[in-house]
């Protein structure tokens, strides 16, 4: 094994070394190829080398790479900034730009905090957020995380933020229709609020699709005017944590407009620089804004790197690129063409139990009685073979966990960039089918 100085994810594995990428597929330094069906961690949205992008970047590296936000603005970072205006739903119109998502998670928190504060409304500063969610690993956003093994270690130092339900229907339903289980999720909030006190309650944060947590868990049409309506009632912000499910992924620019509601801020990364650049954004509505443009003026958080030129060309790039080849068109198509391949394939395995999702945004979980839903043991270890059998095969999937306990569910996630072919989508199949075998 060659000696390593590099901290990764699980320390004594090996990970092959990647050369290069092109389109959905990556190579590594032993002439394997892999189809890159997760696009890493739902990220390389566009797929890899594309040349409009290396275009931009190289264009931009020979102007000005690097200044301070304290300092200057640029003209490429305001066109990002009126770019995100354009893209985004309803009012949604300032960007304040960070370079990951759970920084982009962790701002919209303290802009939901500081909005009721310039109104003299101190004492609203608590966050409601489901147990099966992800918002990051930096301590503000894992505090509204119920990622419970990304918890677990720090778990005295955060604070308990989660504390509902997210939509899970394939496991709460049992036997009530999907209207009376959304019925029931938009009482359980009601109930957190006034245990809680709305004058204590800042805002309220989930994903459109919970992704990392769950699975691609997909809520019904109704799920989130219902939870909105609750938020409204108590005087509480919503924020939409699109950062997996933002820009294209789930088929539509933004996973919320799936569900006609409007963010009152909303979180974004990942696919916004597709890998080509870390960045990610606040977006944040004028109702948000006002109080603080007419107040302090000014926002407190920020990072060295906050609307670099350097990444902000990279992102803009990916933007007008999705735009010039319907990319989010292409997530929609592909997509429902995906979800109905996995489905079929559902029929004739032994250990799907379910398969959700939007766009290229699919999940499925795994279970050992299709009848009962009764979940493999952790020793089983399920998504990690599950993973392992699909490397073998040279196909990347994500892994999730659904359950609020950590236990009860195995998932995975595909989720290939959205440019893929439908003769692309048919080679991932197959090398999912074949892994399958291995696992059943
Ligand atoms: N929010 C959601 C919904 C995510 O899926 C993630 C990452 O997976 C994050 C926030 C954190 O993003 P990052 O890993 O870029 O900090």
């Amino acid at each position: 094994m060659k000696r390593t100085y590099l901290i990764k994810p699980v320390l004594h594995d090996e990970y092959p070394f990647i050369t290069h990428g092109k389109g959905i597929y990556l190579y590594d330094d032993q002439g394997k190829q892999y189809i890159d069906g997760s696009s890493g961690a739902v990220t390389a949205s566009i797929g890899h080398g594309v040349q409009e992008v290396i275009n931009a970047m190289a264009e931009q590296s020979k102007k000005v790479s690097f200044v301070y936000r304290s300092q200057f603005t640029t003209e490429v970072a305001e066109q990002l900034a009126k770019k995100m205006s354009d893209i985004s739903p309803g009012d949604l119109n300032w960007s304040f730009f960070v370079n990951s998502g759970s920084e982009a998670t962790e701002t919209a928190m303290k802009i939901a905090i500081q909005y009721w504060q310039e109104q003299g409304r101190n004492t609203k500063n608590k966050i409601i957020s489901r147990w099966m969610s992800y918002h990051g690993i930096t301590m503000g956003a894992l505090s509204m995380s119920g990622h419970i093994q990304r918890r677990e270690r720090f778990e005295p130092m955060l604070e308990n933020y989660p504390s509902v339900s997210a939509p899970y229907y394939y496991r709460d339903a049992n036997g009530r229709t999907i209207e009376e289980c959304d019925d029931d999720y938009a009482e359980e909030l009601e109930k957190e609020i006034w245990r809680v006190g709305k004058e204590h309650i800042a805002a309220f944060i989930a994903e459109p699709l919970v992704g990392a947590a769950g699975g691609a868990l997909t809520p019904s049409d109704q799920y989130f005017r219902k939870m909105k309506a609750v938020c409204d009632e108590y005087d509480i912000l919503f924020i939409a944590d699109e950062v997996m499910t933002g820009i294209g992924r789930t088929g539509k620019m933004f996973g919320m407009e799936h569900f006609g509601i409007t963010a009152d801020i909303m979180a974004t990364g990942k696919g916004m620089g597709a890998g080509y650049t870390p960045i990610a954004a606040a977006v944040v509505s004028e109702k948000v804004m006002e109080p603080i443009l007419n107040g302090s003026k000014s926002i407190m958080s920020g990072h060295t790197f906050s609307a670099n030129p350097q990444s902000a060309a990279t992102a803009l790039a990916v933007l007008q690129y999705m735009e010039k080849y319907n990319v989010v068109e292409n997530s929609a198509r592909m997509g429902a063409y995906l979800k109905k391949r996995i489905t079929e394939l559902a029929q004739t395995s032994e250990i799907i139990g379910d398969v959700r999702g939007k766009g290229l945004f699919v999940g499925i979980e795994f279970v050992e009685d299709k009848l009962t839903k009764k979940s493999f043991s952790r020793e089983c270890d399920l998504v990690n073979r599950i993973v392992r059998a699909n490397f073998e095969e040279g196909l990347l999937v994500y892994p999730a966990n659904a359950g609020v306990d950590g236990i009860t569910g195995d998932a995975i996630i595909l989720s290939p960039p959205l440019t893929i072919r439908k003769e692309e989508v048919e080679e991932l199949v197959t090398r999912f089918a074949a892994a399958l075998r291995k696992v059943e």
